[in-house]
C-alpha cells in the first residue's frame, strides 16, 4: 500500500507561479508515488478573518487552477476542508491534548499578532491544531511543506507523540517532504510570491499580463549600468530562469557575471519561458472554466472519499479517548 500524501491550499483565489513552483508541480508528481488526499482549507481561511464575500468564488478558482495543473480526481482525493464537518470534532479533541504554551511559542502565530494586532481570536492560535488536524484526520504519513512550514509540522509530530503516549498508538508520525522549490520570492526581490503583497503571477493571467509583470521585476540592486557586471546570486529573475530554463542556466549565469547579457533581455526571455511552459496549463483552464458543473462534483465527490477517511479516524479517537 502507497504511503499517504496530505496537503491543504489555503483559498486566497487563483494561484499564482509561486504556489504552481512551490506546491501544485508537486502534487501533480506525487499522485504517481502516493495515496494524495487534497484539500482546500477554507477554515483556516477564517482565522485572518479575510473578505469572506469572495471565499466561494476563491475556492473555486484555486480548485481550478489545480486541476488545470494537471490534479486527477481519479487518483487523488479533492475536496473543500468544510464539507467534511469531522474536522471540527477532531480539532476540539486534539486541542484537549494540546498545551498552550506549544501553541504561544510558534513563530507564524507571533508573526500574525504583529500584522492583526487588532484580531488575535482564539482561532488564530489555534490555527496549528486545525492544521495537525486536517493531516491527522486522514492519518497521513507524508506533508510536503517549504521550510517555513517546518515549525508547524513539528508541532503536530509532537501532538501525535502526546496523543498516542495518553491514548495508545493511533497515530503515525507525518514526516516532512520538502519541496524541491522552498521558496519562491516574488518580482519585488524581497518578499515570499504572495497575493497579498501585489508582487506575483497568476497562473492564469495572460502571456500579456505575464510579460509585464516580469518586465517590472526587481534584479541585482547593485547593477546600474547594461556594462555592469551582474550577480546572479542575489538576483529573483536569474532563479526563476533557473526552474523555467535550467538547461541554460551555467551560461546565463556567465553571461551575467561578464554584462554579455542586459536585465531587460533576461526578464524578457524569462516572461517567454513562464508563457510557454504554462500554455498547456492555462488553455486546460479555459477548458474547465467551460465547465463548472463537472468542478463542482469533483468537490462533491471528493467530500465524499474524504468523509469515508475522516469518519474511520474519528470513531478511533472517540473511543480510544473514552467517548463511545
Ligand atoms: Fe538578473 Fe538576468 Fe540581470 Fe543577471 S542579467 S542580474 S540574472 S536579470
Amino acid at each position: 500500500m502507497n504511503k499517504r500524501v496530505f496537503s491543504g491550499v489555503r483559498p486566497t483565489g487563483r494561484l499564482h507561479i509561486g504556489n504552481y513552483l512551490g506546491a501544485g508541480k508537486n502534487y501533480v508528481a506525487m499522485q504517481n508515488e502516493y495515496d494524495c488526499v487534497y484539500c482546500i482549507v477554507d477554515l483556516h481561511a477564517l482565522t485572518t478573518l479575510e473578505d469572506t464575500g469572495k471565499l466561494q468564488n476563491n475556492i473555486y478558482e484555486a480548485l481550478l487552477d489545480l486541476l488545470a495543473a494537471g490534479l486527477d480526481p481519479q487518483k487523488s482525493v479533492i475536496f473543500v476542508q468544510s464539507h467534511v464537518p469531522e474536522i471540527n470534532e477532531l480539532f476540539a479533541l486534539l486541542s484537549m491534548v494540546t498545551p498552550l504554551s506549544w501553541l504561544l511559542r510558534v513563530p507564524t502565530f507571533k508573526e500574525k499578532v504583529r500584522l492583526h494586532p487588532q484580531n488575535v481570536n482564539y482561532g488564530l492560535v489555534g490555527y496549528p491544531v486545525l492544521m495537525t488536524s486536517d493531516i491527522l484526520l486522514y492519518k497521513a504519513d507524508v506533508v510536503p511543506v517549504g521550510e517555513d512550514q517546518l515549525p508547524h509540522l513539528e508541532l503536530a509530530r509532537e501532538i501525535v507523540r502526546r496523543f498516542n503516549e495518553h491514548f495508545g498508538e493511533t497515530f503515525p508520525e507525518p514526516q516532512a517532504k520538502l519541496t524541491n522549490f522552498p521558496l519562491v520570492v516574488g518580482l519585488d526581490g524581497k518578499d515570499k510570491m504572495s497575493k497579498s503583497l501585489g508582487n506575483h503571477i497568476e497562473l492564469a493571467a495572460t502571456a500579456e499580463e505575464t510579460t509585464k509583470k516580469v518586465m517590472s521585476a526587481v534584479t541585482d540592486p547593485a547593477r546600474k549600468l547594461r556594462s555592469d557586471p551582474g550577480h546572479p546570486e542575489v538576483c529573483n529573475v536569474f532563479k526563476l530562469r533557473k526552474h523555467f530554463e535550467p538547461e541554460l542556466i551555467t551560461q546565463l549565469e556567465a553571461d551575467c557575471r561578464e554584462a554579455k547579457i542586459g536585465c531587460v533581455d533576461c526578464k524578457r526571455a524569462l516572461a517567454d519561458s513562464i508563457n510557454r511552459d504554462l500554455a498547456a496549463l492555462r488553455a486546460r483552464r479555459v477548458e474547465l472554466a467551460a465547465k463548472p458543473e463537472y468542478v463542482h462534483q469533483v468537490m462533491v465527490d471528493g467530500a465524499k472519499r474524504a468523509q469515508i477517511i475522516a469518519r474511520q479516524t474519528l470513531d478511533e479517537v472517540k473511543s480510544k479517548m473514552g467517548l463511545i
